[in-house]
């Protein structure tokens, strides 16, 4: 793939400018697993990149589960005994308990109490909790908030619907050069959290934006789903397109931290897995690799056994690990547009390594051809750096027909578009030749 488009600093930091301002557009919306906030949320989405809205009706069998009811909700607040609002909606969408079910009711303070939670520990926070497969209500407040309470009656309210309704997520299929797929997944149900959700989502767009204007091998398959209950009802109606994914990658938690985690796919070796481990091995940027393991995000559905599909994960911040994790502290002040352009870049480069990975057959295998004549080595005047001249000599070195470029990259320590590039230039000498086998 040609990464000229993206060649300058600068528009890979356009690019993370851009991804925050979609991120503050959809940081308001109220989303859940379900309704009306989702849709918003796709239809936004849908101004940058031609993404299709599926809808799944409540009481679908999806494998094991059941697409719930449709939850959407428009206000919700409680009152002191003076009438005065005390924790309101209005303010965040975080205030409510989501999936709560439609409450109107006066209670004491201590009736009330259980249903409210806090973080004493961080006691200016408040707490992301959900109820999403038990009908329930709840509020979310501030520690500091809950000690200011006096004894009294409070009215609450939660003006909420939970009907037969729908699941809706967002699909974006770019066609390529093969029927092969990439599967590049986002969840899109937290309401309003930065970091964990939104970040993944502007990555996903943007990458899918970027992709859109290239020419590419792969054709991309882009998901933006409620999770869990996404990914499943995704699969279970998708069986036959997943024997095409041949790579995915679960995006989450991109927009904050000043480290990488790539979680590996359950197979622990595929190609995705050793691409990002090449790419993270020379980014210059701290970075932790981690083995499978079933928990996390959408992956853990892609990764279950009945598919064993190919897809890792790409966080920074890995879930549960950040103190601002699921609080209203995961705001637009805690993800940085600079944080958002690198994972954007990074991206970048591990699909890059997807689409100009293959195996080459070395045209003069008795002995090293000679470069110099053909002006591809510097002692004689030619204008190869040393990198380029030790990437050919891998290249030509490995391309035996079973060797990959990712194999030679691993092999020769080499980030992976170095490698490529010596390919590229052997290629154009007719030093190399692309093996048939490999397609
Ligand atoms: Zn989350």
């Amino acid at each position: 793939m040609n990464k000229s488009a993206l060649s300058s600093a600068q528009k890979v930091a356009d690019v993370g400018l851009e991804m925050y301002k979609l991120m503050a557009e959809l940081y308001p919306i109220c989303r859940s697993i379900t309704g009306n906030g989702v849709r918003e949320t796709l239809h936004i989405i849908g101004k940058h990149i031609p993404i299709e809205v599926h809808n799944v009706p409540t009481g679908t069998k999806v494998f094991d589960w059941t697409v719930p009811k449709e939850w959407n909700i428009k206000n919700a607040y409680v009152k002191n005994p003076h009438g005065e609002c005390v924790v309101d909606f209005r303010q965040s969408n975080l205030h409510v308990v989501n999936y709560s079910v439609p409450v109107k009711r006066r209670l004491s303070l201590s009736e009330l109490r259980p249903r409210l939670h806090t973080l004493p520990e961080h006691p200016e926070w408040v707490p992301y909790r959900t109820s999403y497969y038990s009908e329930d209500w709840g509020f979310c407040l501030s520690h500091t908030q809950l000690l200011e309470l006096k004894e009294g009656e409070y009215e609450v309210c939660i003006d909420s619907s939970l009907q037969p309704g729908f699941l809706t997520y967002g699909e974006y299929f770019l066609p390529g050069g093969t029927a092969d797929e990439v599967l590049i997944s986002c969840h899109v149900c937290h309401p309003s959290l930065a970091n964990d959700n939104l970040s993944g989502i502007a990555l996903a767009t943007f990458l899918a934006q970027h992709l859109r204007a290239e020419t590419h091998r792969y054709s991309y398959r882009f998901l933006f789903i409620p999770g869990t209950i996404g990914s499943i009802a995704w699969l279970s109606q998708h069986e036959a397109e997943t024997l095409r994914i041949k790579h995915g990658l679960v995006l989450a938690s991109v927009g904050a931290g000043d480290k990488f985690t790539y979680k590996k796919s359950r197979r622990g070796n595929a190609e995705i897995d050793r691409a990002t481990c090449n790419v993270l091995r020379h980014s210059g940027t701290p970075y932790e690799i981690r083995e499978f393991s079933p928990y996390g995000y959408d992956e853990r559905q892609f990764c279950s056994p009945g598919f064993n599909l190919p897809v890792g994960c790409l966080m920074r911040t890995p879930n549960g690990e950040f103190p601002e994790y699921h609080t209203s502290a995961d705001n637009l002040e805690f993800v940085q547009p600079s944080l958002l352009a690198e994972s954007f870049e990074v991206t970048l480069e591990i699909v890059d390594a997807l689409e100009g990975n293959g195996v080459y057959i070395n045209q003069n295998p008795k002995c090293e051809p000679q470069l110099g004549k053909r002006g591809l080595y510097r002692s004689v005047g030619g204008t190869q750096s040393e990198v380029e001249e030790l990437a050919m000599l891998w290249v030509l070195n490995l391309s035996d027909g079973k060797h990959t470029l990712l194999d030679i990259a691993e092999r020769a320590e080499c980030p992976f578009g170095e490698i490529r590039r010596g390919a590229s230039l052997l290629l154009a000498h007719d030093l190399l030749k692309q093996s048939e086998a490999y397609a």
